[in-house]
């Protein structure tokens, strides 16, 4: 066994603030985390496969979302932190509605925790872990999808299809409201805070690990 790595990952029993993420307006409602997000048992079990080394489950390198691998064709709408933003909007270059229904990519392998309709302003809801090779492991959030492909408990590789671009059920022209969380089994919030603690720039962390040269990686042969 080349290394045993396991992630610490918490699940918190929370009220989720069922926000929108845009421009438009917000609504909230409650839900029952344990049963929407982040199942404590999808969560176990990806910390029991952690124990078994397998390169096809480490996050070696990152893509973008959209346009794969380097988001062409795509452009950041609203930024990191921009008007408190919590992530990045991305757009298709040909604006309004054009990429609407387009392929939204896995940034890195790792294992689905949720993937479903979140409602409200959120609406269609991927949620992926990425443990990368020291063992450390971020959270990848996909939201405001017109469909999706995949599921809860599901390992991807890097660039698999996980679902399409959309609107929010309606309540916004259609983008990607992607998210990179450094702190797992956080609530899906409200997309805006002034508080950016257990987030991450995704664009400044897509871009800083394309490509992660380590030991483990230079003595497998099954890497990216
Ligand atoms: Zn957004």
């Amino acid at each position: 066994m080349l290394v045993k790595t396991i992630c610490s990952l918490f699940v918190f029993a929370f009220i989720i603030a069922l926000s929108s993420c845009g421009m438009v307006a917000k609504e909230k409602k409650s839900v029952d985390s344990l049963e929407t997000l982040a199942d404590t048992n999808q969560v176990q079990h990806f910390i029991e496969k952690k124990i078994e080394f397998d390169s096809s489950k480490i996050a070696f390198t990152f893509d973008f979302p959209v346009g794969k691998p380097d988001a062409k064709g795509y452009y950041d709408y609203q930024g990191f932190t921009e008007n408190r933003h919590l992530g990045e909007d991305w757009n298709g270059l040909g604006g309004g509605n054009t990429d609407l229904g387009d392929t939204i990519y896995s940034i890195a392998n790792g294992q689905v925790i949720y993937a479903e309709d979140f409602g409200g302003g959120w609406g269609n809801t991927a949620r992926i872990v990425h443990e990368l090779p020291d063992g450390k492991c971020y959270e990848s959030v996909y939201t405001h999808c017109d469909t999706i492909f995949t599921k809860s408990g599901t390992w991807l590789l890097k660039g698999a299809p996980i679902g399409t671009i959309g609107t929010g059920h309606g309540q916004y022209y259609a983008h990607l409201h992607l998210e990179i969380r450094e702190q797992l089994g956080m609530p899906i919030g409200e997309g805006y805070s002034a508080d950016t603690t257990g987030y991450v720039n995704p664009s400044a962390f897509i871009k800083s690990h394309r490509k992660i040269t380590t030991k483990i990686q230079a003595s497998s042969s099954l890497n990216q």
